[in-house]
């Protein structure tokens, strides 16, 4: 059974209970009331036509004084049957349409003879029973006085019965229709919920957000809570497949840079070698110095693939970020294409120290200022700024260059991806800084500015 109908089952199960045992509960004490009043009304007649049957069998008793007793106390309404016996229970006197066996073997009639009156109610009829006394105060017979029952309190309790069930099933009818609508409203996120669970169960993480409900209950509340842990799961792969490529990017480029570091160096040895022992004069030197240059350039790329390779290890220490920005700064500054490079920094002296290695950061800083240097061709404002987040320390390096392109955005930190001409970048400068901010628990992303490129690095707060 679905959700749906098991709500709308319950729902209206509930209401049905509630409704009919309400209203069951006010109609019997109604019925208790109006059948007491009945009860007392019933006694007060009795009690009148015991005394005039009383009377009218001071002497002898017959059936027809015995009729016309009861006829003369109810005005229109069918007669009373009043029944009579003697001390000996024997038959003296009846009205209407009594059957005499019947009527004598009433057990109650016992009780009046006794000299105790009594009412009890039988169906729709009342009974009166009371003794019947000689003048001297003798028992003498009893009377049993039969009253049909008050027709308007029969009709006003039926009354009731219907009402009841009418408003029952009425209410019935409003709780499917509106529980109907209202479990829409609870089961639709449900199934939609369910839906894009089975597509994240089955894989499929690029999904569009599961539309949250216009309320703002418990039940937006989970939409919203599914949809961030389904944009944290596609993160987490994203960076999982990053890291298995950059694992596997790294065995290889260890192998290779260690295969061509040996060679290269002893190229490099012999051209210096020969500038040094006997420099060629024109256009030899010319090439020989360029020949150094571009060995030189592979070997900085191979030194680089090494150091990608090289995981991240060494101990923590407590890294004051002014200091770590000014020692970037300090190194990046003597370089070509930091000329009209201008920084802004934002640290404030209050600014927490962060649980990482001091060289590390600095390689990273190193790398995100002459990234920007370069975006911004050598001319431009870099602004660093520095705040404590929690438990987090924030280092956000912004520069006036003109951004990442949107398309890039995603790929900035893969290994080897760069826009740089070919011989300018290796690509690998942010997916190395990543690793390594990483690797002391932290995170280096890319923020989301109008103009130019923002890079934020959040690292632990050093507790030592
Ligand atoms: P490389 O610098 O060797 O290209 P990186 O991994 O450091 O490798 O950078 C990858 C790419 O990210 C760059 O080629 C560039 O397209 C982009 N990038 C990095 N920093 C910036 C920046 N500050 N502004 C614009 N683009 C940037």
């Amino acid at each position: 059974m679905s959700l749906r109908t098991r709500l709308l089952a319950g729902l209206a199960v509930l209401v049905f209970a509630a409704v009919a045992t309400a209203g069951w509960s006010v109609l019997a004490v109604a019925r208790v009331k109006l059948h007491e009043a009945e009860d007392a009304r019933a006694s007060v007649i009795g009690a009148q036509i015991v005394a005039l049957v009383q009377r009218a069998c001071a002497q002898s008793c017959q059936s027809g004084d015995v009729g016309e007793v009861a006829r003369t106390l109810v005005d229109g309404g069918a007669a009373p049957e009043v029944v009579v016996v003697d001390g000996e229970r024997r038959l003296i006197a009846a009205s209407g349409d009594v059957r005499s066996a019947q009527a004598i073997a009433d057990p109650r009639l016992g009780t009046a003879l006794a000299g105790i009156p009594s009412l009890t109610r039988s169906g729709d009829a009342l009974f009166y029973y009371a003794p019947l006394r000689t003048q001297a105060g003798r028992p003498a017979g009893a009377v049993r006085v039969r009253m049909p029952g008050d027709e308007e309190v029969a009709r006003a309790l039926h009354d009731a019965r219907l009402l009841l069930v009418g408003v029952t099933l009425f209410d019935g009818g409003l709780v499917l229709l509106f529980g109907a609508l209202f479990i829409r409203r609870v089961v639709e996120p449900i199934e939609g919920l369910s839906a894009a669970a089975r597509r994240v169960a089955d894989g499929q993480l690029d999904l569009p957000p599961v539309p949250k409900p216009r309320s703002n209950d418990e039940l937006a509340h989970l939409v919203d809570d599914f949809n961030r842990m389904t944009v944290s799961l596609r993160r987490q792969r994203e960076q999982m497949v990053a890291q298995e490529k950059l694992a596997t990017v790294g065995r290889l480029a260890a192998g290779v840079a260690h295969e061509i570091g040996n060679p290269l160096a002893a190229v490099l040895g012999y051209v210096d070698l020969l500038l040094h022992d006997e420099p060629p004069d024109g256009a030899g030197r010319d090439s020989l110095e360029r020949i150094r240059k571009e060995t030189d350039r592979i070997r900085e790329i191979v030194a680089e693939l090494l150091d990608y390779s090289r995981p991240v290890t060494g101990t923590v220490e407590g890294v004051r970020l002014v200091e770590a920005v000014d020692l970037a700064l300090s190194l990046v500054k003597p370089q070509a294409r930091w000329r009209d490079v201008e920084v802004a920094r934002v640290l404030p002296d209050d600014l927490p120290a962060a649980a990482t290695s001091q060289s590390r950061l600095v390689q990273v800083l190193l790398n995100l200022f002459l990234n920007a240097a370069d975006a911004m061709d050598g001319a431009g404002t870099i602004t660093v700024r520095g705040r404590g987040d929690g438990d987090m320390v924030e280092l956000v390096v912004a520069d006036s260059g003109p951004g990442v392109a949107d398309d890039n955005r995603g790929l900035i930190f893969d290994p080897f991806f760069s826009t740089k001409e070919p011989g300018k970048g290796t690509g690998l400068g942010l997916s190395i800084s990543r690793s390594i901010i990483e690797a002391y628990g932290g995170t280096l992303t890319l923020a989301a500015s109008d103009a130019g490129a923002t890079f934020i690095v959040r690292l632990p707060m050093w507790r030592g």
